[in-house]
């Protein structure tokens, strides 16, 4: 592929945080970027105005990547307007609130799996189905492409007492990351995660802990948590064809923890 002025990326969950932050560094690389949003669409329409004032061109679209139906819009609206998908970025994700295993309502439980899980699989495969060069898309053959998908550290420390499911349905993010990355290696698309450490943004918080990152801080080897800013240099050089050999693997962006 061309350089990246040619290059549109879908970041999902990106009106927020670590999202919002990939979408503004990809957008003032040359990136067309769709700026995917569920429940904030004045924050979408912010990172938007970022995004052109850099210079470059993006659009908001509402889509709850938990959804199949949403999922396919969301794919056919983002390519309606800025072109072919060429690359993913997989990053909506929640937590679905701190607290021990054993209280978790199942509910809440289906959620994190049908965002984290199945969200993350579903707009893989349409990505793979568009930008695979093996011909299998709505277009004919692709043009190739790269996948990021955001996982945690929690993958492999578990988060105990806090939020296991979340941290087993990341561990789930990072085999599909090494399953889709071999099986699509031929097609001209490589598959890669960041697994961030901890990382300013609303989600602890949200997560009903506000006091989790002055708690944590001090496990870090670097001994401060990073910034949102941080993942998303990660998240950029494995899109590019700097990372043109790397497929199917974790880059983890934890200050050493
Ligand atoms: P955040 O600040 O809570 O932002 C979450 C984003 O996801 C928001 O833009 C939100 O959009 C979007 N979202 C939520 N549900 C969605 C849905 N059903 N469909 C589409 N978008 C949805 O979270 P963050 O900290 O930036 O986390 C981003 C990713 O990094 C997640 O996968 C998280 O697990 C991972 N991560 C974060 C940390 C950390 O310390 N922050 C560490 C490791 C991994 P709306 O507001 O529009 O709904």
């Amino acid at each position: 592929m061309s350089g990246d002025r040619h290059r549109m990326v879908i970041v999902t969950g990106a009106s927020r945080g670590i999202g919002a932050a990939i979408a503004r560094l990809t957008g003032a690389c040359g990136y067309r970027v769709a700026v995917n949003y569920n429940s904030s669409p004045d924050a979408a329409a912010e990172v938007v105005r970022d995004i052109e004032r850099s210079g470059g061109k993006a659009v908001a679209i509402k889509a709850d990547v938990s959804r199949e139906e949403e999922v396919l819009r969301l794919f056919d609206e983002a390519t309606a307007a800025l072109g072919p998908v060429t690359a993913l970025v997989n990053n909506a994700g929640i937590t679905g609130g701190s607290g021990r295993f054993v209280d978790m309502p199942a509910d809440r439980a289906e959620e994190v799996l049908r965002l984290n899980v199945l969200g993350v699989a579903l707009c893989a495969r349409e990505a793979i189905r568009r930008m695979s060069t093996a011909g299998n898309g709505p277009d004919g053959p692709g043009r190739g492409g790269a996948i990021v998908n955001i996982s945690s550290i929690a993958a492999v420390l578990g988060a105990p007492d806090e939020y296991v499911l979340y941290a087993a349905s990341k561990a789930a993010v990072e085999t599909l990351t090494v399953g889709l990355g071999k099986e699509v290696a031929r097609e001209g698309i490589r598959v890669n995660a960041v697994a961030p450490g901890l990382i300013d943004t609303e989600i602890h918080a949200a997560s009903g802990d506000p006091g989790r990152v002055d708690r944590i801080v001090p496990t870090v080897p670097m001994a401060r948590i990073g910034t949102a800013e941080e993942v998303a240099e990660a998240v950029l050089f494995l899109l590019s064809d700097a990372a043109s050999y790397i497929t199917a693997t974790v880059l983890r962006v934890t200050g050493g923890r």
